[in-house]
């Protein structure tokens, strides 16, 4: 008989809080130790019963972060404890978000996980703002990649700028030179339609609407998204900005 509780991977969806789902929203409602990462919006945590526990565990790149072992620690502990823990963690908890170490490193434990999917920015961003990332005679694919890799290794760009499908990039406003360089030396056509919205489905949303070649991350300081491809000329007001930013 497993007397240890048991840690549900939630994902809270990509910011704007009703994009919740309802079971996030029930999960929370009986959790008593709610793990939340910092991409969260607090007002998720309206869902979560008075008197549970709620601990902040903040991670943004290149900011002061709790180390990932010392988080799995934690869950690893309240479970033990017999406790409910939800882990609370932006977009879904698997599309960059390390929800999988989490689950390995409870399952060595023993520990009954079980995973709540999310919206996920990579999709739920570009739709709110008028964008689909697949379209008909536009776009027969999508590719989700990460700006950012620990070990700073490029992706196939050639391969990617032949796929021709959207690029979804993840976490990389600090790098779009490297990354305009990358297509750009991949013969991506600079004059392709490309975004990067910040703080996408929330009212603090900011974005940049241009091409490949000119767009800047001037001004923006993320969680961003970029977009590239020819679906963004549809997004909300496209088609003048794209003129108006390549004269
Ligand atoms: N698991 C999350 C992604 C975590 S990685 C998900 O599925 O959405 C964090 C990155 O996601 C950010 O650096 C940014 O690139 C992107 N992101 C998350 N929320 C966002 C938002 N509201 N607007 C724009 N980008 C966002």
């Amino acid at each position: 008989m497993n007397r240890y509780g048991k840690v549900v991977l939630v994902g809270a969806g990509p910011g704007d809080p009703e994009l919740l789902t309802l079971k996030a929203v029930r999960v929370l409602g009986t959790a008593d130790v709610v793990l939340v990462d910092e991409l969260v919006s607090r007002a998720c945590l309206a869902h979560v019963r008075p008197g549970a526990r709620i601990i902040e565990v903040g991670k943004r790149g290149g900011c002061r972060s709790t180390p990932q072992a010392f988080i799995e620690r934690l869950l690893v502990r309240y479970a033990r404890q017999g406790k409910n823990v939800v882990r609370l963690k932006g977009g879904d908890p698997f599309v960059f978000g390390r929800g999988g170490e989490e689950l390995e490193a409870l399952r060595v434990q023993g520990i009954h996980t079980e995973v709540i999917p999310g919206i996920t920015a990579g999709t739920a961003v570009p739709a709110a703002f008028g964008i689909p990332v697949t379209h008909r005679g536009l776009a027969r694919g999508v590719t989700f990649l990460t700006g950012h890799t620990q070990d700073g290794s490029e992706p196939d760009w050639v391969a990617l700028v032949r796929s021709g499908t959207t690029l979804v990039i993840y976490m990389g406003l600090k790098n779009l030179k490297r990354i305009v360089a990358g297509l750009k030396g991949a013969g991506m056509d600079l004059a392709t339609p490309a975004c990067l919205v910040e703080n996408g489905t929330l009212a603090s949303q900011k974005h940049c609407v241009a091409t490949v070649g000119t767009l800047s991350a001037t001004g923006f300081t993320g969680p961003a998204l970029i977009v590239i491809g020819d679906v963004v000329r549809l997004a909300h007001g496209a088609a003048n900005q794209i003129k108006a930013r390549a004269a």
